[in-house]
């Protein structure tokens, strides 16, 4: 990243974040927009309302980062001190604005109702400040140029806490404000690949150096729940040229890892097989003896998921019997993946079988589970290891289901 980029700190205000009521989400959105804007984001601080820790912590934030973002404690009430802790701050006067009190009176009066008194503090602002306007609610955010050490200026955008107001006001004002403010034409754009089937260690070696710090365009992999993301992050003067230079790299990724990439810039793999039942104008069935139904759950309410999903039954293995009208010997589980797929009138029937433990050498032995997907006249089983830690175990069995689906359906 460039040196000439300034650096940000983000603060987020209130009681309910720094007790755990709530979290933190607009400190992580701001992040991505900064980023996207090529601002390096170099502080998140949290701070209760109380007026003396904000003080400090604005102090210490324009000591440190040209942009400081606030959100939250702009509303009416006492515990709201972020218009205060500023002009105290910055040595300047609160000073009252009539327009944005006709602003808040308008709101009130657009829903019948009185402008309470104590909606007044809302209408002052830290003198020198550029009001902000809340389109969608009662407090308008500021933004105000600070003197900071070494003759630097920093300057301050506080915004509401709720988070819809905040973005509506980010994208309206404060994106563009920042854009000239940072100096840097710069953009930065992200392509993410998804892959699935193998670990984040056995991925990375199976690239070559794409993840060194100082290369162009950068590489950075993360994990989550059994999916691996590349991320490719490229810095250019436009939007084109960063997807000139991302192709290679996104080229060489998916050509060392093959299958093992399923998708990209967020897709699902409950999407991915989606789409593919789409192309071929295929329905799917699922009979479930394993998770609830969870499996059809997922591709029920994906995106797009456009009644491909003809039909799913759950039951537990048990019940099997009855439903079959046979004894659950030798290819019960391809009989139920047939039966399904028959019974919804669909091309595609997936049935998913009981956790089992199966002997692996001397003694020991693993939990496992069978998956049979059928298709025309032919079926397939597949063999799943289910273990790991219980809270990945269930989202990592879920995805081997969709996965060899997505695989099965390559082929269809
Ligand atoms: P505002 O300045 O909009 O009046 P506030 O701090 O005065 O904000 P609160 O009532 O404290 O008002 O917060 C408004 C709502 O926004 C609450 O539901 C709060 O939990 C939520 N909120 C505040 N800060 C954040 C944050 N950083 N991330 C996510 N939600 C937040
Ligand atoms: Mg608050």
């Amino acid at each position: 990243m460039s040196t000439l980029n300034k650096r940000a700190e983000i603060i987020a205000i209130g009681d309910e974040l720094t007790c755990g009521h709530r979290l933190d989400t607009n400190s992580r959105w701001i992040s991505q927009q900064l980023c996207d804007l090529g601002v390096t984001i170099a502080f998140h601080t949290t701070v209760g309302d109380d007026i003396d820790d904000n003080l400090n912590v604005l102090q210490r934030a324009v000591s440190r980062a040209e942009i400081v973002i606030c959100t939250g404690g702009l509303g009416p009430t006492a515990d709201d001190l972020t218009r205060q802790a500023v002009s105290q701050m910055a040595g300047v006067p609160l000073v009252f604005d009539p327009e944005t009190l006709e602003h808040i009176q308008s709101i009130f009066g657009r829903h019948g109702r009185k402008m309470p008194e104590q909606n007044n503090v809302q209408a002052y602002f830290p003198e020198g400040a550029k009001i902000i306007p809340n389109p969608e609610g009662t407090a308008p955010g500021f933004d105000l140029s600070v003197a900071a050490a070494d003759e630097q200026v920093s300057r301050i955008w506080a915004l509401p806490g709720v988070p819809y107001e905040m973005k509506e006001m980010w994208n309206q004002s404060v994106a563009p404000a920042i854009s000239n403010f940072s100096g840097t034409n710069q953009v930065i754009c992200h392509h993410v690949l998804h892959c699935f089937g193998g670990g984040e260690s056995q991925i990375e070696s199976m690239l070559p150096d794409l993840m060194r710090r100082d290369r162009i365009p950068r590489v950075g992999i993360t994990a989550s729940s059994a999916t691996i993301s590349l991320r490719v992050t490229a810095e250019a003067d436009t939007r084109e040229d960063c997807l000139i230079q991302m192709q290679p790299t996104l080229l060489t990724i998916r050509e060392c890892l093959g299958d093992l990439v399923f998708g990209e810039n967020g897709q699902t793999l409950q999407e991915v097989v989606l789409s593919q039942l789409q192309q071929r104008s295929l329905k799917l069935s699922v009979v479930d003896f394993c998770f609830g139904g969870s499996v059809a759950y997922l591709l029920d309410q994906a995106e797009g998921s456009d009644h491909r999903l003809a039909g799913s039954l759950q039951m537990p293995a048990e019940y099997a019997e009855i439903w079959l009208g046979r004894a659950s010997t030798e290819g019960w589980l391809a009989e139920s993946a047939e039966r399904v797929r028959d019974q919804f009138e669909s091309e595609i029937g997936v049935a998913v079988g009981p956790i089992y433990e199966r002997s692996v050498e001397a003694g020991e032995s693993s939990s496992v589970f069978d998956l049979v997907i059928c298709h025309e006249r032919q079926s397939a089983l597949f063999t799943f290891n289910f273990g790991g830690h219980s809270k990945i175990r269930l989202a990592r069995s879920q995805k081997q289901i969709l996965n060899q689906i997505r695989l099965c359906l390559k082929d269809v």
